[in-house]
């Protein structure tokens, strides 16, 4: 939970020396070779006793400071270029000694000396929630953010829903009913951002460089904000039939569309901006926040088989959104028979864990398939 907020000349003080703090233990850490918490805190403890700053501060800063080592030392692992530790801009963290009260949060300056923030009406009316508790709170200069926890109980899975997504839908759904939300609309921003961008014609790359990055984060913001929509129903509607989710793990897919794949310029950049992992994220944490189990599966042959009579399903030149099954007689809609088959595969490993998906209880009726956009979604879900 994050707000605004306009610090006093104190507090800023008192940032800055945390600052200094993080980056004294970091320091420290990297020069004696001490990156675990235990270690570094033995360690650097006493010789951060020249700052003034009350001690349980000091503590946090020596476990920030780890966590900013924990982090160079795994992009160093991965094989990637790693960041800076050191902090740039002044903050405060804490998670010892702070309070709630109503509308403010309280917590120590100086002994028995407060500091006092006034919470926003939204804090103000997430916090009063009682199961919630708030861990700690970081402060910058000019925003406040509070991290909350809460003890779910977890929902035990009566089925599964699978999500398949595609360039122009996100299709959801299991045996009894799938929905479809079409998504060209994503499409559409992002080619409209396309087409103003292609239109700046000032040739300085300075105005263009600053003129774009402004572009690039309201499309940004434009299509989560849609993407929070779908995921926001999607944990509903799963919550309500008591369901698990699951996705397909999609790791490699940019390599799918790379240069010299056989595909054209423009397909790939659509598949490319796709927000992929965008919807994932999205639905991963709402679902972890109402105890909703979350699986990803391996997405392999998802639309080969027909998820009714398990029969193969064959493609067609001239209708290429839907399969025909020789078994059923049938033609099925493509995105709906990968939606129908995740989530077999995600029922398959809920039930056996070791098993094989070809395993998994399948119905035997056809489900019904509703197509909405984005702003009709709350309706169906
Ligand atoms: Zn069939």
């Amino acid at each position: 939970m994050r707000q605004n907020f306009d610090p006093n000349s104190e507090l800023l003080q008192m940032m800055e020396t945390f600052r200094q703090l993080v980056n004294h233990c970091i320091k420290i850490g990297l020069e004696n070779n001490r990156f675990t918490l235990k270690r570094l805190s033995s360690f650097a403890y006493h010789e951060l006793k020249d700052y003034n700053i009350q001690s349980k501060y000091k503590l946090t800063a020596i476990s920030q400071a780890c966590g900013r080592l924990a982090q160079m030392k795994k992009d160093i692992k991965k094989g990637r270029k790693p960041r800076s530790p050191f902090v740039q801009k002044p903050y405060l963290v804490s998670c010892y000694g702070f309070k709630i009260n109503g509308m403010l949060l309280s917590f120590p300056v100086r002994n028995r000396e407060f500091a006092n923030i006034l919470l926003n009406e939204h804090a103000t009316s997430v916090l009063s929630d009682k199961t919630l508790v708030a861990k700690s709170f970081t402060i910058t200069p000019n925003s406040l953010s509070i991290s909350i926890f809460k003890d779910v109980t977890p929902i035990i899975p009566e089925k599964t829903i699978g999500i398949d997504r595609n360039l122009r839908n996100v299709t959801f759904g299991n045996d009894e009913k799938i929905i479809q939300v079409n998504t060209s609309e994503l499409l559409k921003i992002k080619e409209n951002y396309t087409h103003v961008k292609s239109t700046f014609t000032r040739n300085d790359h300075r105005i263009r460089k600053k003129v774009y990055g402004k572009l690039g984060k309201r499309q940004t913001e434009r299509i989560k904000q849609r993407l929070h929509v779908i995921s926001k129903n999607l944990v509903k509607y799963a919550r309500e039939h008591k369901a698990a989710i699951i996705f397909e793990d999609l790791k490699g897919i940019r390599k799918l569309y790379r240069k010299g794949n056989g595909q054209g310029n423009r397909y790939r950049r659509k598949l490319n901006s796709w927000s992929f992992y965008e919807l994932e994220r999205q639905v991963s944490y709402k679902a972890a926040w109402d105890g909703i189990p979350f699986y990803k599966i391996d997405p392999k042959r998802t639309s080969m088989f027909c998820p009714i009579c398990r029969g193969i399903l064959q493609g067609d030149r001239q209708r290429h959104r839907d399969l025909w099954c020789g078994n059923c007689k049938r033609w099925r809609d493509r995105d709906g028979v990968a939606a129908m088959n995740i989530a077999y595969k995600g029922l398959a490993r809920l039930t056996n864990p070791q098993g094989d998906a070809n395993e998994a209880m399948r119905g035997n009726l056809d489900p019904v398939i509703l197509r909405v956009n984005v702003s009709k979604l709350s309706e169906v879900c």
